[in-house]
This record gives C-alpha cells, sequence and structure tokens, in this order.
C-alpha cells in the first residue's frame, strides 16, 4: 500500500500489547491497554529506537560515519542514539541543553558510557544549536569524517516512518485481541511519534482517534511541527497523501511546571502504576500522560475522551529518567 525508504533492523519488535489487570480508574469501566514500546530493548529502550531504524539506515546509505543529534540532559533519544552508534561502530556527537551536572546519572551517565563525544550548550543559547551542529559537522568533514545530523527526538520527514510503521504493528494487535480501540494516547514532545500514529492510522482507514498529552509548548505547536512533518514527508517521498485530513489533537493541561518537572501527582501516579502493575512510568513524558488520561476518563463524558471502552496508551519507555528523580519519591 505504501513504500517504505530502507530501514536497519535495530528495535525488538513486535512489543507486548496487553491488558491493564490491576489498575482501574473510579468512573471508568472501560479497559486501558499499554503498547509496550517501553520494551523495545533494554539499553535503547523506548519510542525512539523505531525512528532512528531508518534515520541511521539514511546516513547509512550517504556514507556517514558519524551521527549528530541533539536534546537535554536526560534526553531517552540522545541515549538511545549513542548507544545505536556504539553497536554499530559510528561515532555519535550530542549536544545537551544546560551545562554539565556534577554527578552522571541515569540517561547521560549510559551517554558517556557508550563513548559519546559531548558538547553542552548552556538553555540561553539553545536557539543556535542548529547553527553549533552545522559547524561541527563542517568541523568534522574537514577531519574526514561525514556525519548526518538527526534533529531532536528524531522526530523529522525520516524518522517519521518508525511509527507509521507501528501503527501497522498496532493494527495487528488490534486483531488479535478483537478490539477496536476508541483511542490511542501518548505523550508528544517533539511530535514525530504523535505524526507518525495520525499518519499511519490515516493510511490503514482506522477509525481509533489518536490524542496526545503534550509535556511541553501547546496545542498549535504540535500543529504546526506535525503539519511541517508530514508535508516535508509527502515531498521527500512522493507519496499521495491528503493532509488536510490529518485528526491532530493534542490535549493541554497536563505539562506540569516544567519540561523535566513534575506534579507530586506524577510522582504517586509512578509509584502506584509500578505497585499494581508492575509497570514504570517516568516523570518527564509517560507519568504525564498517563495522568492525563486517568484524569480524562475519571470525568466520563464530561472529560476530553467521551464514550471511551478500550484505550490503548502507548509507553514511550523513559525508564532511566525516573533515576534522576529519586528525591521525589516518599515511601513510609
Ligand atoms: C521522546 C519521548 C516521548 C515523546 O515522543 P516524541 O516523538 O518526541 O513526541 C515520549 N516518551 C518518552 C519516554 C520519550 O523519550
Amino acid at each position: 500500500m505504501i513504500d517504505y525508504p530502507s530501514r536497519i533492523q535495530l528495535a525488538a519488535l513486535p512489543t507486548p500489547f496487553k491488558k491493564l489487570e490491576n489498575f482501574s480508574v473510579p468512573g471508568f469501566n472501560g479497559n486501558i491497554w499499554i503498547k509496550h514500546d517501553e520494551m523495545t530493548g533494554t539499553e535503547v529502550s523506548g519510542n525512539k529506537v523505531r525512528k532512528l531504524e531508518y534515520c541511521i539506515a539514511h546516513a547509512l546509505k550517504e556514507k556517514c560515519n558519524t551521527l549528530i543529534t541533539c536534546g537535554g540532559i536526560q534526553s531517552n533519544h540522545c541515549r538511545a542514539t549513542a548507544v545505536l552508534g556504539a553497536k554499530l561502530g559510528l561515532k555519535v556527537h550530542l549536544i545537551l541543553r544546560g551545562v554539565k551536572p556534577e554527578f552522571l546519572e541515569g540517561n547521560l551517565l549510559l551517554d558517556y558510557l557508550a563513548g559519546a563525544q559531548i558538547s553542552y550548550l548552556p538553555k540561553e543559547e539553545w536557539d543556535t544549536h542548529p547553527a553549533f551542529a552545522e559547524d561541527l559537522k563542517n568541523r568534522l568533514s574537514a577531519s574526514g569524517d561525514k556525519a548526518h545530523f538527526i534533529p531532536t527526538g528524531a522526530s523529522d520527514e525520516i524518522g517519521i516512518w518508525g511509527y507509521i510503521a507501528a501503527w501497522e504493528e498496532l493494527v495487528r494487535d488490534f486483531a488479535k485481541h478483537d478490539i477496536e480501540p476508541d483511542y490511542v494516547v501518548m505523550a508528544t514532545g517533539s511530535g514525530g511519534t504523535q505524526a507518525g500514529l495520525l499518519v499511519g492510522a490515516q493510511i490503514q482507514r482506522s477509525l481509533t482517534k489518536i490524542v496526545a498529552f503534550n509535556v511541553c509548548d501547546d496545542a498549535s505547536y504540535f500543529e504546526n511541527k506535525i503539519n511541517m512533518d508530514v508535508s516535508l514527508w509527502k515531498q521527500r517521498y512522493d507519496v499521495v497523501f491528503d493532509e488536510t485530513k490529518l485528526d491532530i489533537k493534542t490535549l493541554e493541561g497536563y505539562a506540569g511546571p516544567a519540561y523535566g518537572e513534575a506534579e507530586n501527582i506524577v510522582f504517586k501516579m509512578i509509584a502506584n502504576l509500578a505497585k499494581v502493575e508492575g509497570v514504570f512510568l517516568d516523570p518527564v513524558y509517560t507519568g504525564k500522560a498517563f495522568h492525563g488520561m486517568v484524569t480524562e476518563l475519571s470525568l466520563g463524558d464530561q472529560g476530553r475522551l467521551p464514550g471511551a471502552k478500550n484505550i490503548v496508551f502507548v509507553h514511550t519507555g523513559g525508564l532511566f529518567g525516573v533515576f534522576p528523580h529519586h528525591e521525589n519519591f516518599q515511601f513510609d
């Protein structure tokens, strides 16, 4: 139906698809299913590896020996890229937002262990990171290396294929369990997961609504970002696709105090789900989105997920980002 570009197999697929058995939401008597994309690997766990399968295939096709990418200090995407570089014998250069912390922990520790080169760019200068990356690419080129720059979160017209393909996997999961979910929900940060799922669902003519909870920016940002990535994707791969039909739904209100900072209720949700289901959410993305989903479901038809009987939460990973937040958990 659609021609995929070349991909290298890096993720452990298909990921499990399971119903939550013990966790319940007062006022909601449908089923919550989890697409376990936190199980795409151990060290490469999470959603980024699905997108990187296409981005890195592209870099290899272009005969690059170096990957440059960027993100926050605790970026799951940067960690996945660093690890995949080590596995594939590619050099990885990360540009991280902020200053080098005193202690290396979580994803950052893994970045160093995987041998990534790391540059820090202070928050106030972050707007200049594309120019910094370009400059780095030129310097590398002068010393005989060829680098491919992957933008934040691998959310671009190449990475989008990862979640277009993931939708096909989800459709097989739905068939196996004989369900047609009303909603598929997930956290959105750089928009690529949301964009890929939306495009995949439209290609497959699925009736399921795709709903995202933003952890930064706002709904109009994701509207623009997704429209831009989808039109670049259309141009690049010459696909026939009506992007005016994309039903982009981003529910605001759960981003918390800031990107990477969460309210106490999110930490409580993380602890509760770990205890009753053995499923670990993270405070930056999945904890906020899961909290948003539960809150909306508890409001029934007054909420923003009305009529939900079967709802699928895409668990996009983030486990290593839990550790730097250890002080926010309380036990008696
Ligand atoms: C990056 C990330 C997201 C957001 O995905 P995008 O495609 O960047 O919107 C969600 N959850 C986790 C754990 C992530 O690392």
